[in-house]
């Protein structure tokens, strides 16, 4: 088992969800927490109920989709900081249930701009140091969503689809290295992510989870945390985790 104390864990999309759920186990093993999103007000909030240390957590507002962003963000990243040794790429949202042909095309290209893109750019230019100090492991969340299409979930399906995808041709460029690349891909977890599907729509959001026990953020963040702690030489390529009454 790996020892986190002191490692640099950089969580994007974490003020909220299965991100915050990440920082608060890494933050419990000793790790640096690097946190990342565009509400900075939420994650202060949120990094306050952390109680780490000013040496030990380090907040950005970022977009991920915005590639300019991403790219100085990463390159100007304190020395103490620049080190990565894991991202987790969580980021993401899932926008409507209409069907393709009557959808709405701004919802799309937020879902690929946010779940492939910024996915994409992250990746891009956080793994490169990591190739350079021979060591690091990028932990992508997929999604149930990769390997089965539900009805209205097409570009959003797609679009996990395309995360396993890119997890697996991550391993494939990486090999002959220690760096290890990881798809997590939950079934439903209880968090803002259908609030934020339906605009807001709360009772919408509500609805989804009747009649059966969800995940919770915590349950994810857990399998994240076991894959992030294994021996070195094992790489967990995919963890599918669904609650036990989901088909
Ligand atoms: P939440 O809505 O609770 O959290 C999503 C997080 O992503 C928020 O912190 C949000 O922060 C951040 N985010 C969204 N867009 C951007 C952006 N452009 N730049 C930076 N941060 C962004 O949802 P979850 O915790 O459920 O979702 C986390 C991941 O898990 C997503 O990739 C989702 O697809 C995946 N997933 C979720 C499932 C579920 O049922 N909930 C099931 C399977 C996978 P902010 O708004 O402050 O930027």
């Amino acid at each position: 088992m790996i020892h986190l104390e002191n490692q640099i864990v950089f969580i994007t999309g974490a003020s909220s969800g299965i991100g915050a759920a990440c920082a608060k186990i890494f933050a419990n093993a000793g790790a640096k927490l690097i946190l990342a999103a565009r509400r900075y007000d939420r994650l202060q909030e949120f990094a306050k109920t952390l109680n780490l240390q000013a040496d030990k957590i380090y907040l950005l507002q970022l977009d991920v989709c915005d590639r300019a962003a991403v790219e100085s963000t990463i390159s100007n990243l304190p020395p103490d900081w620049s080190n990565i040794d894991i991202l987790i790429n969580n980021a993401g949202l899932s926008r409507g249930l209409d069907k393709l042909h009557e959808g709405d095309i701004q919802d799309w290209e937020e879902m690929i701009d946010t779940n492939i893109k910024g996915l994409l750019y992250l990746t891009r230019y956080v793994v490169p140091g990591m190739v350079a100090r021979n060591r690091g492991h990028v932990i992508n969340l997929g999604s149930i969503a990769g390997h089965q299409t539900y009805p209205g979930g097409n570009v959003y399906c797609g679009t996990k689809a395309a995360v396993k995808a890119i997890s697996e041709g991550l391993k494939q460029d990486l090999l002959g290295t220690p760096i290890r690349v990881t798809s997590v891909d939950p079934g439903m977890v209880e968090t803002e992510f259908s609030e934020v599907r339906f605009h807001g729509n709360k009772e919408r959001a509500k609805k989804v989870y009747q009649g059966l026990t969800p995940l919770t953020p915590d349950d994810v963040a857990d399998v994240i945390f076991f894959c992030a702690t294994r021996s070195p030489h094992v790489n967990i390529n995919e963890v599918i985790l669904m609650p036990v009454d989901q088909a």
